[in-house]
């Protein structure tokens, strides 16, 4: 297996943990490809692959809907009859209601991601709550994913109650303007595997290097024989 590190992986961890250990360690996990076992301890309620004997695999995109970006994700993902997971920010929900109609009528599953795309470590617990339900109120889902990939004990408790965590066990990186497009492809093809639920962004930012990786993603697994499919709502109970 190859694994493709950050460029600035090293001096940005070792920076990193000199101010702040517990810091650095969701920095690691942010910026690598694949997260190692131990790090995935850190949320032990959370859903970080969905373990299979199947070709299956299961593509996620943050930060949507977004107009011209969202909706060319969603006719790629119909050229190979592929479905997927948008995790969206609920204040996008509300700008671009009818392409987050588009993403449910076409059989993609929806998750909550914040109503602004807060950083639960710089707001404190009961912003990012209410930022939370106040997502949930324009986004029908249990299915939830944080932000920068960061909660505090407390939040994570409280989502345990009420949502299912979905983190990943690959992350393309298509949002890092430092790598080339080249590099988040082969992030993905050299690492995903039965089960993996991939990262990726329908924003702004990472759309050239997403808009270069996702067709050749789903044309290499397709020819393997792989299905992507949606993760599914839990049961679990809403107060
Ligand atoms: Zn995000």
């Amino acid at each position: 297996m190859k694994v493709n590190f950050h460029p600035f992986l090293l001096p940005l961890v070792t920076l990193q943990f000199l101010l702040s250990p517990l810091f650095s360690i969701v920095v690691y996990i942010y910026i690598m490809v694949k997260p190692p076992k131990y790090l995935q301890l850190l949320y032990p309620s959370a859903t970080w692959r969905i373990p299979s004997q199947d070709k299956v695999m299961y593509l996620t995109f943050d930060d949507g809907p977004i107009p011209n970006i969202t909706p060319k994700v969603l006719d790629l993902l119909e050229e190979y009859k592929a479905k997927a997971t948008f995790f969206c920010i609920g204040e996008n929900v509300l700008d671009n209601p009818s392409i987050y109609s588009d993403i449910i009528n076409r059989g993609h599953s929806v998750g909550n991601h914040t109503f602004h795309h807060k950083n639960a470590w710089k707001v404190n617990y009961e912003d990012i709550i209410l930022d939370i339900e106040k997502a949930s109120k324009v986004i029908d889902s249990t299915l939830f994913r944080p932000p920068y990939g960061k909660l505090t004990p407390r939040t994570l408790w409280y989502l345990h109650k009420k949502y299912q965590l979905i983190m990943w066990d690959i992350i393309s990186c298509d949002f890092d303007i430092l790598l080339n497009k080249e590099t988040v492809l082969s992030n993905v093809l050299d690492n995903a595997t039965n089960g993996s639920i991939i990262v990726m962004h329908d924003s702004l930012k990472a759309s050239e290097n997403m808009l270069y990786a996702l067709p050749r993603i789903l044309e290499h697994f397709t020819n393997q024989g792989f299905v992507f499919k949606a993760i599914q709502k839990t049961t679990k109970p809403r107060n």
